[in-house]
């Protein structure tokens, strides 16, 4: 395990205790909270390391990295996610170039997405470290993945838009990705980064028991503040925000199923959260910004 001793993003060392909650995915091993006093990123206290981390993902029910359709959150889940495949893929259309260019998606997964963007005459590289996955991905779409490790190791290319749906919350090496990241973008070109906000009211809601903690295997806990000076440590600014509004009912859902509560009142928390984030973007659930190599 990993003791972090400074803030990953504006390296304060005033790290201060928020709550223990519990990996209820897989383990049950119970993690630290901690807030940066500075930047307000909050951070999982300790971290498994790279080795040790694997172990955290090896579940039927992490199912972001599945593709179960068992019970009615996964259910409901599936569909959700096609409907926002084809959201973020409009999105992306309409912040890239007029004309299909280049896209890199970290984190491809299954790789669903990536398909989507190639079927509308996009060039595609996914980046998956789950060899299994990519091998799936290359497999049923025909499409070119490659490990992080070799995708460190090629040589420069750039791309009009990099996409991170839900994944820089799970990488360890935040620096060296962002460097890279912030490298591979065109001068013109647009960063699209989903992660959980814990500023949301379903987060405000449910504490420590917010399902989006998703102890240990996110890293890091964002809200609008922190992702835009990570960012901008890296000469990125963030010149939009956007809302996932599903992901409220999804989220409050399942924290409810951790702790054996209702179902229904997941969804009514969820409903709560999503016109706050409709009367202030700031508050969505999960945020997307979007962020580009320009000054402010
Ligand atoms: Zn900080």
């Amino acid at each position: 395990m990993i003791q972090i001793e400074e803030c990953p993003v504006c390296r304060s060392k005033s790290l201060n205790p928020v709550f223990k909650t519990t990996d209820c995915v897989v383990s049950g091993d119970s993690f630290g909270i901690v807030e940066c006093g500075s930047c307000q990123i909050r951070l999982t206290q300790p971290i498994p390391d790279e080795e040790e981390i694997l172990s955290y993902y090896d579940s039927e029910d992490y199912i972001s990295h599945s593709e179960t359709t068992r019970g009615l959150i996964n259910r409901l889940y599936a569909v959700v996610r096609k409907v926002m495949i084809v959201r973020k893929r409009k999105l992306a259309q309409s912040l890239g170039p007029s004309e299909p260019g280049k896209l890199l998606e970290i984190g491809c997964g299954a790789g669903a997405f990536l398909n989507g963007m190639n079927q509308s005459g996009w060039e595609v590289l996914g980046i998956e470290p789950d060899e299994r996955i990519r091998d799936a991905v290359r497999a049923r779409y025909g499409l070119a993945v490659v490990s992080p490790e070799e995708w460190f190791s090629q040589p420069e290319s750039s791309y009009d838009v990099i996409t991170l749906w839900h994944v820089l919350e799970h990488l360890h090496n935040l620096d060296d990705y962002l460097r890279k990241i912030s490298t591979s973008l065109e001068d013109d070109g647009v960063l699209i980064v989903a992660v959980p906000n814990y500023y949301s009211y379903d987060a405000e809601y449910y504490q420590s028991r917010w399902a989006a903690y998703d102890v240990p295997r996110h890293l890091y806990h964002f809200t609008y503040k922190s992702l835009t000076e990570l960012l901008k440590h890296h000469g990125l600014t963030v010149t939009a925000i956007r809302r996932l509004p599903f992901d409220a009912f999804y989220v409050s859902m399942l924290s409810e199923k951790y702790k054996e509560g209702f179902t229904a009142r997941g969804l009514l928390i969820g409903l709560i959260s999503c016109l706050k984030a409709f009367i202030n973007v700031r508050r969505s659930s999960s945020i997307i910004c979007i962020a580009e190599h320009k000054n402010p």
